[in-house]
């Protein structure tokens, strides 16, 4: 049994980078006769970019990653995740906090958990974020599929975190959680930058109640100056009319050269041939024996 599922924000177009975690997801799950989701995580609205959802989906089909199955929209999944945010609320396990930018900004990153011991408001007009409690979490660990045994203190390195916004948005983290453990995901294959998420992910399906899937962070792709290749550094969209060249350089960069005989073939045979040829040792960064770049600098 393997469901494995690709993610994108609607915040732009696929860049290299994020076709490349396309790829390698839906390698991974195509690998293992897995079925393949794709989830449209549209859930922060400031940051959406109108028709990037429509845009990102196109251009998974031209390059021949087909998924299972229909999309799933997170902007429609804002009840499930107002149960989940209830249900953390009647265990006690959140709490809201009104601390200043200034003051967050003095913790460099790591809440150090004074307003949990507020009394709640009486009224849930007062706008306030909520965060989620990590002061009664053991270290989490995982066996990562590529950067091998993990284990991080939550309340040392991130301490409590926000599951819902102060401007009445659910975080990220809780609703990826939510949808995973909904959509019975088996296997996460994602970017290492997102390495430092999963221990959240983890601490909040085991707070749910909710089964952890298995997680594999690959290398991430990076511009020469070793910067990730993102929207926000204006990393330009793949050509639509380049599917072939866009999908060969990906599997390049996995260490997979299709034979000659494939040389013009559409971009769907090629990933046929690729989840054929996968292998996970490829992309290992953790293990003693295989090493792979954690980043991968491409032109
Ligand atoms: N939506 C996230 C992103 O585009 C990825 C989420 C995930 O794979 O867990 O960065």
């Amino acid at each position: 049994m393997y469901v494995g599922r690709f993610a994108p924000s609607p915040t732009g177009p696929l860049h290299l980078g994020s076709l490349f975690a396309a790829v390698t997801s839906y390698l991974d799950a195509r690998a293992h006769h897995g079925t393949w989701l794709v989830r449209m995580e549209d859930i922060d609205s400031p940051r959406e970019v109108p028709g990037a959802a429509d845009t990102i989906l196109t251009q998974l089909e031209t390059h021949g990653l087909n998924w299972d199955g229909p999309v799933l929209y997170q902007s429609r999944r804002i009840p499930a995740y107002r149960e989940a945010w209830h249900q953390l609320r009647a265990d006690g396990l959140v709490y809201p906090c009104n601390c200043s930018r200034k003051r967050l900004r003095h913790l460099e990153g790591i809440y150090d958990g004074r307003c949990r011991t507020k009394t709640a408001p009486g009224q849930d007009d007062i706008p306030c974020a909520w965060r989620v409690r990590t002061d009664i979490a053991d270290r989490v660990h995982w066996n990562d599929l590529f950067c091998g045994p993990q284990q991080f203190d939550l309340k040392q390195t991130i301490g409590d975190f926000i599951v819902l916004r102060k401007d009445g948005l659910f975080a990220y983290q809780l609703a990826v959680s939510v949808d995973d453990a909904f959509q019975s995901i088996t296997h996460v294959i994602r970017g290492g930058d997102l390495l430092d998420s999963t221990p959240r992910q983890l601490h909040l399906l085991q707070l749910l109640s909710s089964p952890a899937p298995r997680y594999g962070h690959t290398p991430i792709l990076t511009d020469s100056s070793g910067l990730k290749l993102s929207k926000q550094r204006f990393a330009p969209a793949i050509n639509p009319t380049s599917a072939q060249h866009n999908i060969t350089r990906c599997l390049g960069l996995i260490g997979l050269t299709p034979p000659t005989s494939s040389l013009g073939a559409p971009a769907s045979e090629l990933l046929q041939w690729a989840a054929e040829n996968w292998h996970r040792n490829v992309l290992k960064t953790g293990e003693s024996g295989k090493k792979a770049p954690t980043s991968i600098a491409v032109d």
